[in-house]
């Protein structure tokens, strides 16, 4: 999960990271009180998930609260890169002497952590990495030992940071690198991180990728999710945690295991090319294949008002074929009269013929059985070309 700056903000805050006042709006009054709040000269910034946003036009100083109630004005529901703007950050004005930069990475093809710093912080760091990499620090981090002082001295050392702020930029990068093992983030990131023209470091504008395989250890995570950007189905499928993902296609997808999901998106796709339809989303309901998950499955895709027909494809390995047919008839049973598109079911592997034996009994005038993927496959197209 990406954050927005000010959860950035206020997550550096909590973990120590100097930074400046600041607070969200979500209107230009709210955006003026919170001005007036701070005092002075601030920033306004347009929250979305987007670099860039400062050459687009979305960060301007305001000189005081009706400035700042103006600004926001004109930059709440401005378009930024495709990403429209719902809120706005009020941050204290800081008086820039030196922007630099600083980032910690999960590095996964080295299998470890990777900090990035360099004195040519504010603008696009990619640019520098590319055309003055000589600028661009760049040191791997052991998991196992992480940043201890020696290397954050190291690392500061390596990039170049004028002695004034050595010390303070030392210490940020070792608070960076508590917070991202605190947090399990996989990449925090402070572009520019300032010294201001009275000599303090202070991070200006945060960017923060949280591990959501760890999201089991931060409960306080699901409070960051940007409800209005996720996808309703999706939303749905995680509370029941379901693995799903929406796609743009016709054909309703469920399987067992991510790699046979991911085989099966790929024939259907390659199936549809004819009819012009295209999978409608991955679902993988892992092994256990329940009635109760093959249910919460089912109804979601079926609910999803592009899909035309549903493709089940499970192989039976230690949850048998005739343990996950059962769970369709039970499934189709819970579901009623909401179950409304045609399911092609392919089922193989263990305890094929049980399987296939119990959809034939149930006789159920929405489900096909097809023996082959392809076959399945094809026959999930054409239904859903008819509809
Ligand atoms: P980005 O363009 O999306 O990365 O947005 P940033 O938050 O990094 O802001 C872009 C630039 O705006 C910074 O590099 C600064 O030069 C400038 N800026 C941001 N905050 C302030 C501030 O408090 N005071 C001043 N003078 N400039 C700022
Ligand atoms: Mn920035």
């Amino acid at each position: 999960m990406d954050l927005f700056e000010y959860q950035a903000r206020d997550l550096f805050e909590s973990h120590q990271i100097p930074v400046l006042p600041g607070a969200v709006a979500t209107s230009a009054t709210e955006a003026k009180s919170a001005a007036e709040k701070i005092g002075g000269k601030v920033v306004v910034k347009a929250q979305v998930k987007v670099g860039g946003r400062g050459k687009a036009g979305g960060v301007k100083v305001a000189n005081d609260a009706q400035d700042a109630f103006e600004k926001s004005a004109a930059i709440l529901g401005m378009d930024i890169k495709g990403h429209k703007v719902n809120k706005v950050m009020i941050a204290q004005a800081a008086p820039i002497a030196s922007e630099f930069y600083l980032s910690i990475l999960l590095d996964r093809a080295n299998r470890n952590f990777l900090v990035m710093a360099s004195v040519a912080g504010g603008m696009d760091i990619e640019e520098v990495a590319h055309k003055t990499p000589e600028k661009l620090a760049k040191v791997s981090i052991d998991p196992n030992v992480g940043i201890t002082p020696e290397i954050s001295a190291q690392v500061v050392k390596a990039g170049g940071f004028p002695d004034d702020v050595s010390d303070q930029v030392a210490k940020v990068l070792r608070q960076l690198w508590q917070a991202f093992v605190a947090e399990d983030a996989t990449l925090m990131e402070i572009n520019p991180l300032v010294k201001t023209s009275d000599g303090r470091v202070i991070a200006l504008d945060g960017k923060v990728t949280l591990d959501d395989n760890a999201s089991f250890r931060h409960p306080n995570h699901a409070q960051l999710i940007d409800n209005d950007a996720t996808d309703p189905l999706e939303k749905l499928a995680k509370e029941k945690d379901l693995n799903y993902v929406k796609l743009q296609g016709e054909v309703g997808i469920i399987g067992n295991g991510a790699g046979l999901v991911m085989s099966t998106l790929d024939v259907v796709a390659y199936a549809g090319e004819k009819f012009s339809v295209k999978p409608a989303n991955f679902l993988d309901i892992g092994g256990g294949a329940s009635a109760e998950v093959m249910a919460n499955g089912l109804s979601i895709i079926l609910s999803d008002p592009s899909v035309r027909s549903v493709f089940v494809n499970v192989f039976g390995g230690i949850t048998a074929c005739d343990a996950v047919a059962n769970g369709i008839v039970q499934a189709l049973n819970i579901l009623a009269d909401k179950a409304t598109k045609p399911i092609v079911v392919r089922l193989d592997g263990n305890n094929v013929l049980e399987g296939r034996k119990i959809l034939q009994t149930a006789n159920h005038p929405l489900i096909k059985q097809v023996e082959t993927m392809d076959e399945a496959a094809a026959k999930a197209a054409e239904l859903a070309a008819q509809r």
